[in-house]
């Protein structure tokens, strides 16, 4: 990686970054911190210590985003110890909005867009020297592979040492009828296979136990390079670089192949927890979504993940309240997940985002029926995960254990295979630093509904 000399006045600075949205703006977010702090800026916890404060910003849904942009707003341009305070706004706000965000808000410094993380310290420079200021946005047309592999080899600060995001593929070309990524983060561009395997090697031999592949839908990656998805190749090749646990996300129930069930359930490394979006489980709804399958289509994915690799955990993202969702829509959704019986839902009331289609559809449904379907919802979820919690009972588990839970610090928290977070009291005389990044064998005691207790074996 080379900065310009420009970029040595920060040097000694301190910086503090705000994170919102998705495990792509987590992912990009490490790279900021990792390159931040390669130029020597020193990571603060609070707003008020900071000569510069970055906000990764995501705007899926409305509430998110004017809360967001309050609190960018209510900041202020002060005098700090080593200059005066910079304000730089990236993410997808950063790409939707660009100039226009200067001009709402004049005391932000720098704006920066998805695919311009790398020229960050250049544009903080920039405008600390003449007191302007910048922004740069790459629009999607101009996007090359170049710039993403910019952004994917920029050093990353790791919020866990033991664990890794690497991007497979980004942007998405699915064009959900309510969705703005495709307009935030451009058309699918994967990363070559090669470039891949490389980072991960890197980080085998760094010492990192489990990574996590991402990309707004990972079963099409390859299709841009390579014709075909090639995502089965991706499971097999990253499954034998010696990395101990595999995660993915996300995947679109339209592109789950055969090929790629296979490999999830042939490769070790990958661990038996599928995040399956359904969004509806109304046919009428999920077209009027653009979502391209049907409530049984996705349903048989679930059967046939079932049988090819046993004991699975499923979770999903699930919108409530879709512009002329009715009753019996709901009720389609609710039978669909009692049947999957989820681990895990991400549950969304339909935020309305200018410029996506379903944007101009009329919808007379009162808040406080989308509400009162929202609740149920939720409660069904809360019964299932339980339920798949209670099956563990009695198990013996690994577990990879992060280090001890914020609210006690006597209590060790880690994952089990399937993604619980699984609970133990710190062992008399052992430190919970010691266990931060190993696997140990747990016995669960105790199941609820979104965590396991049990003791070392
Ligand atoms: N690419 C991923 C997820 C992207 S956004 C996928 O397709 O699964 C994460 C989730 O936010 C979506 O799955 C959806 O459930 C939710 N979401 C997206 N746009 C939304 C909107 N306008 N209102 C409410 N929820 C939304
Ligand atoms: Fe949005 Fe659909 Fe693309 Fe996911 S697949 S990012 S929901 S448009």
């Amino acid at each position: 990686m080379s900065f310009s000399n420009d970029a040595f006045i920060l040097q000694g600075m301190t910086y503090h970054q705000r994170t919102f949205g998705c495990q792509m703006n987590k992912h990009d977010s490490e790279r900021v911190a990792g390159m931040l702090e390669a130029l020597g800026m020193l990571p603060v916890a609070t707003v008020e210590e900071a000569d510069l404060v970055v906000f990764m910003t995501c705007c899926v849904r409305e509430a998110a985003d004017v809360r967001l942009m309050g609190q960018v707003a209510s900041l202020k341009s002060v005098p700090t110890v080593n200059s005066r305070r910079i304000i730089a706004v990236g993410g997808c706000i950063g790409q939707r909005d660009g100039e226009k965000l200067v001009q709402q808000i004049p005391h932000i410094d720098v704006v920066f867009g998805t695919q311009n993380i790398a020229q960050l310290p250049q544009l903080i420079e920039q405008s600390l020297r003449d007191g302007q200021p910048r922004v740069q946005i790459v629009e999607d047309s101009q996007r090359t592979s170049e710039r993403q592999t910019e952004t994917a080899t920029l050093p990353a600060h790791r919020e866990q040492s033991w664990h890794a995001w690497v991007s497979i593929i980004s942007g998405c070309n699915n064009f959900c009828s309510y969705c703005v990524v495709p307009y935030v983060r451009g058309r699918e561009r994967s990363r070559p296979l090669q470039d891949i395997l490389e980072e991960v090697e890197r980080l085998v031999a760094e010492g990192v136990k489990e990574i996590t592949l991402l990309g707004q839908n990972v079963n099409s990656y390859g299709r841009d390079l390579y014709g075909e998805s090639r995502f089965d190749e991706v499971f097999r090749l990253v499954g034998s670089s010696g990395i101990e646990r595999l995660r993915f996300a996300t995947s679109h129930p339209k592109d789950l192949s055969d090929a790629t069930i296979a490999a999830f359930a042939e490769v070790k490394a990958v661990m038996p927890q599928l995040h399956l979006p359904v969004q509806s489980g109304s046919n009428r709804i999920l077209s009027a979504m653009n979502r391209n399958y049907t409530a049984e289509h996705y349903l048989s994915l679930i059967d046939k993940v079932k049988s090819t690799a046993g004991d699975v955990a499923f979770s999903t993202d699930i919108i409530v309240g879709f512009p002329g969702e009715t009753e019996a829509d709901f009720e389609a959704t609710m039978a669909l997940a009692r049947q999957v019986g989820y681990s895990q839902a991400f549950t969304f009331i339909y935020s309305r985002r200018q410029g996506t289609p379903a944007a101009s559809l009329i919808d007379e449904t009162p808040r406080e029926l989308i509400q009162e379907r929202f609740d149920r919802l939720v409660g069904l979820v809360q019964h299932s995960a339980k339920e798949q919690n209670q099956k563990e009972l009695n198990a013996v588990i690994p577990v990879l254990f992060e280090g001890s839970s914020k609210r006690d610090p006597q209590i060790l928290t880690g994952k089990s295979p399937k993604n619980q977070t699984v609970h133990i009291p710190l062992p008399a005389g052992s430190r919970s630093s010691d266990f931060a990044g190993s696997l140990r064998e747990v016995r669960i005691e105790e199941a609820r509904t979104w965590y396991l207790r049990g003791s070392l074996v």
